[in-house]
């Protein structure tokens, strides 16, 4: 698909028009320092000068030359999405208002961002137009993550920022190592003037350094990242004023703070080459955080994959990533100093390995391209309707805390020769409730009776709601059922014996059963994450983040646990709808085409 991509910023405008699959530019049009007399943009290697422009005039005086070429949708860059926008979204009035209604948290990007969704609505009112937040990616956050320890009814919370880059750089490395992106723990670094770091864990942002607003994390051009919050009550205190505090982190900080000589690396790197001390200042603070961050959410995800340099400096700087990358043997990762010298990331080559052959941890360089993660996500919001063209209404099941078993574990909770006895059959064929029991032993308390289900696995697995982890005191994380690597371990008690697990606790990732025939209905495929509407009690609600099981003998089910379904007032004989396929894509307001009755 041809897909018109507009990144409106509040002096700039950049458009590209691009083939959402190949990422193959058509056009592209460049504008700057809008609203000013300077006033001017670039397209078709043309330098056209339109004083006191601004995102409207531009858009109108280039669009002959970007409309030669036939668009089937118009993809926004929106910088925040607040907490209601976790996915690419059509817009219209209603959605172009909620939009305006999140001015408070992004106050010179919003109405910038506005301004060409608005010029570019008008003028091309035939085109579905779709926003694409900086937010979403980092929608799955785990709530640990996102929150502030302040008291929470001040409704401040961590949102993150640059979803489109970390979501492509994952993506982007894992394809080069020709592994799903739902098997690797990756770090993303995108090093650009705006900079943060994002621990990529099977998929899902768990963990970034931007919070409230892009100005927490990472030492960036001009922001200054983390600083101790009572720096700017002293500064308020001292007199100055709330304007000049903002000045001082969002402008004057940073590299351009630290170096004295602007926000530019690459004239801080020669400066400090010719003995300039603040410009070694300058890289030394930038480089320490960062190696900071790095072993943080390598700690975070319980080990790390793949670390991966991204946007300017992460592209352009061996000696950044020199600094950053020594010395990481601990981590598994052993870094290749003439491969980073050497290294040239381009369109054509948009992945360089800096790793030596025997590190575990793979260390990349991959070309970031915002605008072609923004196409493939408009492209698949803008396609939406085909693959959900039949959507029927799938059955949900409730799934209580349960506990599979190997044979050799069957034995030493039960007895030598023991084989589990068969209570119910569940609704997967195949399998069934046991008469069996076990009690799971946690931290601070245990929980009795907890069933076994049959038959018997390859690995023992205990799965369990949040509200059992808390009770257990035990944290585990969101997994497919059977993926226990690196999860952590629990003790079982049965009539014949103890059993500690070295891994094995999980809290089941909510997903959907269903065979291939099934899948082909619905435009899916297995490990896609998928929204699904539920009309539960008059209450119209999504479940994000569901993801597809499919196999022969499965039977068409939706899968949640005891909390979801409690919080959700979910009870048996509910339905849901798929209303989104792919990862992220989306299309909520599919949800108007479901009917449960
Ligand atoms: P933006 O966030 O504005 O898109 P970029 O991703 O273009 O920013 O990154 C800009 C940063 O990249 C600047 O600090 C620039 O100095 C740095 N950079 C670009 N090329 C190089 C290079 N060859 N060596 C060091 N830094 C570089």
């Amino acid at each position: 698909m041809q897909i018109l991509v507009l990144n409106a910023g509040s002096s700039s405008l950049k458009v590209d028009l691009l083939d959402s699959h190949s990422g193959e530019r058509t056009a592209a049009l460049r504008a700057e320092r809008l609203c000013t007399p300077q006033a001017s943009y670039r397209v078709d290697g043309l330098s056209i000068d339109l004083a006191g422009a601004d995102h409207a005039a531009v858009l109108q005086a280039a669009l002959p030359a970007l409309t030669a070429h036939p668009i089937q949708a118009v993809g926004h860059r929106v910088v925040h999405g607040g907490p209601d926008f976790s996915r690419p979204t059509l817009l219209d009035t209603v959605v172009v208002s909620s939009i305006a209604a999140l001015e408070s948290l992004a106050p010179l990007h919003i109405p910038a961002n506005l301004a060409g969704i608005r010029a570019a609505m008008e003028l091309l009112p035939e085109l579905p137009h779709i926003a694409v937040f900086d937010t979403a990616f980092h929608s799955t956050l785990p709530r640990r993550a996102r929150s502030y320890a302040i008291p929470q009814a001040l409704g401040y919370r961590r949102f993150g920022f640059h979803g489109p880059s970390h979501q492509y750089v994952s993506q982007l490395a894992a394809k080069h190592l020709d592994e799903d992106p739902r098997d690797l723990r990756i770090i993303t670094c995108h090093l650009g003037n705006g900079a943060s770091i994002t621990a990529v864990e099977y998929g899902r942002s768990v963990e970034t350094s931007m919070g409230h607003t892009p100005l927490e994390g990472l030492v960036m051009g001009s922001r200054s990242g983390d600083v101790d919050p009572g720096i700017l009550m002293d500064m308020l205190r001292s007199g100055k004023s709330i304007d000049e505090v903002d000045t001082i982190l969002n402008r004057g900080s940073g590299l351009a703070g630290l170096s004295g000589v602007g926000k530019d690396l690459r004239d801080i790197e020669d400066r400090a080459a010719d003995g300039d001390e603040a410009c070694r200042l300058a890289i030394q603070v930038l480089t320490h955080r960062l190696r900071k961050y790095i072993g943080a959410y390598a700690a975070v995800m319980g080990g790390v994959d793949a670390i991966v340099f991204t946007a300017g400096i992460g592209e352009n700087s061996a000696l950044v990533r020199h600094r950053v990358c020594q010395r990481l043997d601990f981590l598994g990762a052993r870094f290749d100093e003439d491969k980073n010298r050497d290294a040239q990331v381009s369109r054509t080559t948009p992945v360089v390995e800096l790793h030596r052959s025997n590190s575990r941890v793979r260390i990349l360089v991959a070309k970031t391209d915002e605008a072609r993660a923004i196409a493939g996500a408009v492209a698949k919001v803008a396609s939406g309707g085909e693959t959900l063209a039949e959507n029927p209404p799938i059955p949900i099941g409730i799934s209580a805390r349960h506990i599979h078993l190997t044979q050799q574990a069957v034995e030493t909770l039960f007895g030598p020769g023991y084989t589990l006895t068969e209570r119910a059959p569940l609704s997967q064929p195949g399998q069934f409730a046991c008469n069996e029991t076990l009690t799971v032993v946690g931290l601070k308390r245990n929980i009795e009776k907890v069933r076994v289900l049959g038959p018997i696995r390859p690995k023992c697995q205990v799965e369990v709601s949040r509200t059992d982890e808390f009770f257990l005191g035990i944290d585990a994380p969101v997994r497919a059922s059977g993926d226990v690597t690196n999860t952590p371990g629990i003790t079982l008690k049965g009539p014949a014996g103890k059993l500690t697990l070295k891994e094995g606790l999980i809290c089941a990732w909510r997903h959907i059963h269903m065979t291939p025939a099934d899948a082909e209905r619905y435009g899916v495929k297995h490990g896609d994450t998928v929204d699904v509407a539920i009309n539960s009690k008059g209450r119209d609600l999504t479940f994000g983040d569901v993801m597809i099981r499919v196999k022969d003998s499965y039977a068409l089910e939706m899968h949640i646990d005891t909390d979801e379904a409690n919080a959700a007032q979910i009870s048996r004989g509910d339905v849901g709808a798929l209303v989104s396929s792919g990862q992220g894509g989306t299309l909520l307001r599919r949800r108007t085409n479901f009917d449960p009755a």
